[in-house]
């Protein structure tokens, strides 16, 4: 087994702290990665506080992740030694489901293996990317575009591809009047992405503090929602709104900015159930749908994508030792627009 050094959470809500544990050997299909960088989701701190239920400890977060490729199996043909790798939300899946064979595997019938907080094919638990190395079937691994700095491009992995593939599935571009609701790790990628893809965005965020920030990430339009008054000029105006918001909030105010047909697309995940109004869905024929994620093919579609367009998240690189500060700060919305964990300068921190 590898011993592995990282930063975990023991038990629900707990403080995370330095923790060594094993990673299985390299196996014919693994990649072993030393890993770069990983960024901090809202859902690590959702499972870390055990928000959504069924958390298993000691939790080592992070799904987010490049590395380097250190050691490749001998089967290995996607990747070689020194390569530059992606890892995202998860690991594994049954690959031979309806879902897994058309490249949905994360929506695997099965259940995906999580990069963390989940089991893998022996029942052994996951552990994710705030850690010094990971093993990784070379299948699940994603190529890095050159031209793109590594830090910045941590958090594609689920920030990222989370916002693209509902973009893409909505067929949203050109000619579409976009709402981004929440302006944090996610909103910022749905702004750079949606933007690239040529809709008219408008940033829906509480306060003021964000408005130069939206602009700047190609945001047309802006609303402080806080203010009395926020949302009447927007009433029947969007195509789609992405919502991104981690907090319970209320939905009917974002159902009625849409237009007839429109499509009120969720990501965030707060740890409420959502309360909706019939009429909000009824009187305009609205819909309302999820989106967890996306496939490998789409990912690297995605960080092809970033390449060509040049797109990174903007980030705010930290040390291990600072994460639970950064968990603060997430909370607070105080992040600009995301914290990035530099694993090489965290060396000393374990
Ligand atoms: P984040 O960086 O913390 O951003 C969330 C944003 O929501 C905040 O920046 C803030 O934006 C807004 N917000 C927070 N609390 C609020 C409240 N009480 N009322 C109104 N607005 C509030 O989080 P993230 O990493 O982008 O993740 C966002 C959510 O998506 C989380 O629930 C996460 O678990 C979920 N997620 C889902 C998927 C998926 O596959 N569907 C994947 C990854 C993450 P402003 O400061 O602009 O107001
Ligand atoms: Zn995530
Ligand atoms: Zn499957």
């Amino acid at each position: 087994m590898l011993s592995t050094k990282g930063y975990a959470a023991m038990s629900a809500g707990a403080v995370l702290q330095p923790f060594t544990f094993t990673r299985r050997m390299v196996g014919p299909h693994d990649i072993l990665i030393k890993i770069r960088y990983c960024g901090i989701c809202h859902s690590d701190i959702h499972q870390v506080k055990d928000e959504w239920g069924g958390s298993i400890y000691p939790m080592v977060p992070g799904h987010e992740i490049v590395g380097t490729v250190i050691q490749v199996g001998s089967d290995v043909t996607k990747f070689h030694e020194g390569e530059t790798v992606g890892v995202g939300c998860f690991v594994d899946s049954c690959r031979t489901c309806a879902s897994c064979t058309q490249g949905l595997e994360q929506y695997c019938e099965e259940g995906m293996t999580l990069t963390y907080n989940g089991h893998d094919k022996n029942g052994d638990p996951t552990y994710g990317g705030y850690s010094s190395q990971i093993v990784v079937d070379e299948q699940y691994g994603l190529k890095i575009p050159q031209a793109l700095s590594l830090e910045g491009v941590a958090p594609l992995l689920c920030a990222g591809i989370t916002t693209y593939s509902p973009l893409r599935q909505w067929g949203i571009g050109k000619g579409h009047k976009l709402a981004v609701v929440g302006l944090g790790g996610l909103g910022h990628m749905a702004v750079k992405l949606g933007y690239a893809l040529g809709a008219d965005v408008t940033v829906f965020s509480q306060s003021e503090k964000k408005r130069d920030d939206a602009k700047r990430l190609g945001a047309i339009d802006y609303a402080a929602t806080a203010q009395e008054g926020a949302f009447a000029r927007f009433s029947r105006t969007f195509d789609f709104i992405i919502d991104t918001i981690s907090a319970p909030h209320d939905y009917n105010a974002y159902l009625d900015l849409l237009k007839t047909d429109g499509t009120l697309i969720l990501v965030g995940v707060p740890d409420q159930p959502i309360s909706i109004e019939a009429f909000s869905l009824i009187l305009r024929r609205r819909r309302v749908v999820g989106s967890l994620i996306g496939g490998i093919q789409e990912t690297q579609e995605m960080l092809d994508f970033c390449g060509e367009q040049g797109i990174v998240s903007d980030v705010e690189v930290i040390q291990l030792s600072q994460i639970n500060e950064a968990y603060d700060r997430i909370i607070r919305g105080d992040v600009r627009f995301r914290f990035v964990i530099d694993l090489e300068a965290s060396n000393g921190c374990f």
